[in-house]
């Protein structure tokens, strides 16, 4: 392998350079929020509650005749939750709010679990990033989503729909 450029400057394989920090930078944008906002850039993390060691997602939902506040699991693919006030009902949907300034939260797709189901998309950084973004269905049993990038999601659904 040629290890200098036309300059003579050394140049570092990828593979050693990126050997020790890869794998925990990926575990932290992959399998656990450390950040998310909603899209006017308030920060929902709660540091009032705790979901298996990490602090968890506020989220306000709403339905007809019935609203309330939930927290979600900050570690991908946990769908323990935190029921603050009000109640989710199995196989419905809820829209889903900024505990903080009530915005909206974005949605990104549709999912297939239902007729009216939607793939809802919180941003990890304070301006909405689609690559930067964990995405989860809005109704209350569905396991689809999960907390994967947008881009892989998106992928999923149209695999889904092929069949
Ligand atoms: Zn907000
Ligand atoms: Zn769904």
């Amino acid at each position: 392998m040629k290890r200098f450029n036309k300059n003579g400057r050394w140049i570092m394989p990828i593979g050693e350079r990126k050997k020790n920090k890869t794998i925990k930078d990926e575990e932290k944008i992959r399998y656990v929020i450390k950040e998310a906002y909603c899209p006017n850039g308030c920060n929902i993390i709660d540091k009032d509650h705790i979901i298996n060691g990490l602090f968890g997602l506020r989220i306000k939902f709403r339905r007809p005749g019935a609203e309330g506040e939930f927290i979600i699991s900050a570690i991908e693919g946990d769908f323990d939750k935190i029921i603050l006030s009000g109640n989710l009902e199995e196989g419905v949907k809820d829209e889903l709010y900024c505990p903080h300034c009530g915005v909206i939260f974005e949605k990104l797709v549709k999912c297939n679990c239902t007729a009216d189901a939607d793939m809802v998309i919180i941003g990890l950084t304070p301006e909405l990033d689609f690559n930067n973004a964990i995405t989860f269905c809005n109704v209350t049993g569905c396991h689809n989503g999960s907390f994967v990038s947008s881009g892989d999601v998106i992928r999923h659904i149209r695999l889904d729909s092929q069949v």
